[in-house]
């Protein structure tokens, strides 16, 4: 019997963390602690508990984390697995191609796209609705308490407990105040559009690249679909119709895409600017703070890997923290062990992916680019996405 279970054997009260942003790296980690009997208080400081941003992959590695925070089931039911997939030419060759029933068998799991909406609702649904404050603005942190400072309805209010997770994403204050010396983050070079859309008719997960371009497909569950575009490009750029630009981009492209893009209402267009923490983190945890997701490794999306990785922070730091407070120094170092190295590898990976991918504008060497992935057998491209995807949530 480990000493959270001998703690509530006796009636002591029960561990307490603070959660600080109701992200999906948040709400995963709420989740997560939750499962493993902590109280949970989840400070967000938008007025209204959302999730930006059209759709989302979520790899083999990402999927069984939600089936480690109980939600993978439901997660399932409200995706599109096992759609083909693979990397096309901007005229429509295939590059490489990946069936779904492939991937699974690898990877024991396909891949799948789902609303971020949806998955946000899930992770909420798994929690007591007494967990999520909302309009409460997290400005200082203490981690040897430890405890935060937030601000709602213009009243600063103190919040102590023995647990604070850090889940405040890119441009986390948390991070800033433990970290001040660490570098911003730092724009990726390429910028992104997105948008979700009613679309019924089979579009497999695929990407395509062009010179200094790429587009991408995902299935959602519902009759919906999410498509992505980015370009190598300065920051800060706004078009008055993001939509109009995206057409003038990729409006050539082979089919779906021209027709994807005819489908798409101009407000449901989201453009970001795509910065990464390019200066990795030395550490996850300082006192008795943990960083997870965007605030701990903020990454470009070229791998589908950002949410991943947040679950699996989750996930990891649930089963760490499963003692209880009794020993969270040894439980928070063991974290920051298991999480570090791995997402920063991921993160290192997914700007390489950039680099070779989507960024890569010479010619010559697009050609030769395209003409090493026709070579590339397919079980040899699984093997490359089934490099980071291949993750088991610790046991027990
Ligand atoms: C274009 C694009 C496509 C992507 N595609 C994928 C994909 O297909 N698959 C994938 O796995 N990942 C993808 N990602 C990455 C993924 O979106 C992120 O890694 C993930 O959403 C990070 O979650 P998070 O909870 O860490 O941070 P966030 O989602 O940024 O959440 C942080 C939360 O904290 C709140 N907050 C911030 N500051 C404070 C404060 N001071 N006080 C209180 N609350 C605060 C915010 O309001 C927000 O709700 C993509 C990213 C982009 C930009």
């Amino acid at each position: 019997m480990n000493f959270y279970r001998r703690r509530k054997v006796v009636g002591m009260g029960e561990p307490h963390a603070i959660v600080v942003g109701a992200g999906i790296g948040g709400l995963a980690a709420a989740v997560a602690l939750h499962r493993r009997h902590w109280r949970v208080t989840v400070l967000e400081r938008a007025a209204e508990p959302r999730e930006l941003g059209a759709g989302l992959t979520l790899m083999a590695n990402a999927l069984r984390g939600l089936d480690a925070l109980g939600v993978g089931d439901a997660v399932r039911r409200h995706g599109t697995p096992d759609s083909p997939g693979g990397l096309r030419t901007s005229d429509g060759r295939w590059l490489s191609r990946i069936e779904g029933a492939e991937l699974e068998r690898a990877l024991g799991t396909a891949a799948l796209g789902i609303h971020r909406t949806a998955l946000h609702r899930l992770l909420r649904a798994a929690l007591p609705a007494s967990a999520l404050v909302t309009g409460a603005e997290v400005v200082d942190v203490d981690p040897d308490l430890p405890a935060v400072t937030y601000r709602r309805d213009g009243a600063p209010a103190t919040l102590r407990a023995d647990l604070v997770v850090g889940a405040d994403g890119l441009r986390s204050v948390l991070r800033r105040q433990l970290w001040p010396d660490l570098p911003a983050p730092a724009y990726s070079g390429s910028t992104a559009w997105r948008a979700a859309i009613r679309w019924t008719a089979p579009v497999s997960m695929a990407v395509t690249w062009g010179p200094g371009r790429e587009f991408g497909t995902v299935p959602l569950g519902d009759g919906g679909l999410y498509w992505y575009a980015a370009e190598t490009t300065p920051p800060g750029g706004r078009e008055p119709d993001e939509l109009a630009a995206v057409r003038a981009r990729f409006g050539g492209w082979h089919e779906p895409i021209p027709a994807l893009l005819a489908a798409t209402p101009p407000e449901a267009v989201l453009r970001t600017d795509l910065f990464h923490l390019a200066t990795p983190l030395p550490s996850y945890v300082r006192g008795r703070v943990a960083l997870v997701g965007d605030a701990a490794h903020a990454m470009t999306p070229h791998l589908g890997q950002g949410a991943g990785q947040a679950i699996e922070d989750a996930v990891v730091l649930g089963a760490a923290c499963a003692g209880g407070p009794a020993d969270l120094a040894g439980a928070l170092a063991g974290y920051d062990r298991q999480r570090r190295p791995r997402s920063q590898a991921v993160a290192r990976a997914s700007a390489r992916t950039a680099r070779f991918g989507q960024q890569l504008r010479h010619p010559a060497a697009v050609a030769l680019r395209d003409g090493l992935l026709r070579l590339t057998p397919s079980r040899a491209a699984l093997r490359g996405m089934a490099r980071y995807a291949d993750w088991q949530p610790p046991r027990g």
